[in-house]
């Protein structure tokens, strides 16, 4: 239903809960955010009340300190149970990758049978679980999270808006493919959200994403198109517009 993530010198925590808080009106039946912790971990939680439970449970926090990068989720459910362990984020086996996603994964049944009978354990219900194992098995390939989202998003079929977050290198890739996506930037951060109207606040300018683009929420931008799902060969970076 509602993403938003971001990358940035200050805490990710209260921007994520007050972006989330703006995607509220769309209506959400649960809600979650992971955050990368200055020990290369992922601080996670999740809720079926409203966000500020999420918040209450930040505040609360005891691990190790928390970074400026993290991502967030509203959810509205399609496929499995209104429950916890349900919402988004979901993470690999290893705990490394996390990802928020909207939309439906057409053939999810089919990519999780292969991917437990490779040894992945499914922690949830949800068809969107399927991609944090795909990107995980394809970044033991490749080592580059960028390539493996890419390579991953070639095994879906559906729709998607998708942001993955590395806990052990703390890069991030965003992927959008018939589900609204876009990425913004200010002097405070890189950022993605699937409504502008929620991190408009902390943004200067915002470019959409079309159909097939992976983009790394680095320093820079880093754009790439999966051919498959690509609505057009090459992307102009051009198309930034002021907030
Ligand atoms: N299909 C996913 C789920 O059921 C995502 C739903 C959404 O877009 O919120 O969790």
């Amino acid at each position: 239903c509602g993403i938003v993530a971001c990358r940035m010198d200050e805490a990710a925590g209260p921007f994520l809960i007050d972006a989330l808080k703006l995607l509220e009106y769309r209506g959400y039946d649960s809600a979650g955010v992971a955050i990368r912790t200055l020990d290369g971990t992922m601080a996670s939680s999740r809720t079926t009340n409203r966000v500020e439970t999420l918040e209450r449970q930040l505040d609360e926090w005891a691990g190790p300190a928390l970074s400026g990068t993290g991502i967030g989720h509203t959810r509205w459910a399609t496929h499995g149970a209104v429950t916890e362990s349900n919402a988004h984020p979901h993470a690999d086996c290893r705990q490394r990758v996390s990802i928020v996603h909207n939309g439906i994964i057409e053939n999810s049944d089919a990519l999780r049978r292969q991917l437990e009978q490779t040894g992945h354990l499914f922690a949830s219900e949800v068809d969107s679980e399927v991609v944090s194992h795909l990107i995980e098995e394809e970044l033991l390939i490749t080592g580059d999270l960028r390539s493996a989202v890419t390579a991953a998003t070639l095994r879906l079929h559906g729709s998607w808006a998708i942001v993955a977050l590395d806990a052990e290198t703390g890069r991030m890739v965003a992927a959008a493919h018939r589900s609204p996506l876009l990425v913004a930037r200010s002097a405070r951060g890189v950022f993605a959200a699937s409504d502008i109207n929620a991190i408009a606040e902390f943004v200067d300018e915002f470019q959409a994403m079309t159909d097939g683009d992976v983009v790394e929420l680095g320093e820079e931008f880093v754009w790439t198109r999966s051919g498959a799902h690509s609505a057009a060969p090459a992307y102009a970076t051009s198309n930034w517009s002021g907030v």
